[in-house]
């Protein structure tokens, strides 16, 4: 059951267009979406409409939302008066394809626990329209 959550604190959103929608708004329906070509399958992020690879078709279609970590950093700088650092800024890749990488944040795990590999899930902050996909740690630590 993917889960919804509050927002920690304030968060730049992104412009909804024709092309992102479905990856913002399908948090909203528990689903984290991406685009997926109608001809080869292969998926891409960011959302497209044509497939990177093949030039076909693309519709956002469901992924599982299990992940695992590919590279972070950690902010300690407070970048922002209502957002308390640290923040963990990662890069994950989704479990469907190798190169299906997500720059999202961490939430739920202290920096130190941090690991390359670290399998992780979405979860969805509610922003309203938008619904911001974050990570978190498969297991409790
Ligand atoms: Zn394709």
């Amino acid at each position: 059951m993917t889960q919804v959550r509050q927002p920690v604190g304030p968060r730049i959103l992104p412009q909804l267009t024709e092309t992102n929608q479905a990856f913002w708004t399908g948090g909203a329906g528990g689903q984290l979406m991406v685009s997926r070509c109608d001809n080869c399958e292969r998926w891409a992020l960011p959302p497209v409409h044509e497939c990177p690879s093949c030039g076909g078709g693309s519709t956002p279609q469901p992924v599982s939302g299990r992940a695992r970590v590919y590279t972070w950093t950690v902010n300690y700088q407070k970048f922002h008066p209502d957002v308390d650092p640290p923040n963990l800024i990662a890069i994950v890749v989704l479990e469907e394809q190798d190169d299906l990488r997500v720059a999202t944040n961490l939430v739920d795990i202290e920096p130190d626990d941090v690991r390359a590999d670290l399998p992780v899930r979405v979860e969805f902050e509610d922003h309203g329209e938008i619904f911001y996909p974050v990570f978190v740690p498969e297991e409790a630590l």
